[in-house]
């Protein structure tokens, strides 16, 4: 028994009763759960429980899997995120096998991952990071740059802009952990307003130590890894 299913459930709980607090229904708020260092056995075992959606943050390891987990249950339609950092020359196999991008962490990138979408796949859904800690070793826009680099890239005409993503600085605190959700929020909003023939609808925030947090200043997706999984055994970022 690896508790997967009991680990999933009791994540589970825990945003309902975080949309509960605050006052959101919990449908509102989506779990991606993260696989990366796991084996598509734990990926089969969490689409067990009707979990679909999985994100994944290293390109060849996630390759892997996803062949792995095709040709053992060819009968799940999973749906897989992209989560980590992006080299500009491993953006057509991403823009191949992945159905969303959260990391999507300046033009370029987009750019290509526009071009290089395959014509017989639907509009590559993307959430464009911010580096809304500021921190030097963290990618992502910087919060004041987004706006306006979100107004060229919702014009490329093989994705679709979704919303905003970030990884805050780790912070214990659970209040002092709010701060720069709450001020992810106000750029969602911000976004909302400036593109308002989009349909923006994403704010993935929030990971195992601060979906609650997440949750309170209105993440729509948490990413949730090690609190379903376990502790990695190693840590690449
Ligand atoms: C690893 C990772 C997660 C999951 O983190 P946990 O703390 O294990 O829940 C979420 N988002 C990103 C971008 C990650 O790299």
């Amino acid at each position: 028994m690896s508790g997967i299913s009991e680990n999933l459930q009791a994540v589970q709980r825990r945003i309902g009763e975080a949309a509960d607090n605050a006052q959101r229904p919990a449908q509102s708020v989506n779990l991606l759960v993260v696989s990366k260092t796991f084996g598509a056995d734990a990926v089969i075992e969490a689409a067990a429980t009707g979990q679909r959606a999985f994100g994944e943050n290293y390109l060849q390891e996630s390759l892997d899997k996803m062949a792995t987990v095709e040709s053992a249950r060819p009968d799940l339609d999973l749906e897989w995120h992209f989560i980590g950092p992006i080299q500009s020359n491993k953006t057509k196999p991403i823009a191949t096998h992945f159905d969303w991008v959260h990391s999507v962490d300046r033009e370029k990138i987009a750019q290509r991952l526009s071009d290089q979408r395959p014509d017989d796949l639907p509009p590559l859904n993307i959430c464009l990071q911010v580096n809304i800690s500021g921190e030097a070793s963290k990618s992502g826009f910087a919060p004041e740059a987004v706006i306006e680099a979100a107004q060229r890239i919702a014009s490329l005409p093989r994705l679709r802009l979704r919303g905003l993503m970030a990884i805050p600085e780790p912070e214990d605190d659970p209040q002092r952990q709010r701060l720069p959700f709450r001020q992810m929020h106000a750029l969602y909003l911000q976004l909302q307003q400036q593109l308002p023939g989009l349909q923006i609808d994403t704010l993935s925030m929030g990971m195992s130590g601060d979906l609650d947090a997440a949750i309170a200043e209105g993440a729509t997706i948490v990413r949730v890894g090690s609190a379903i999984f376990g502790t990695r055994n190693y840590a690449k970022q």
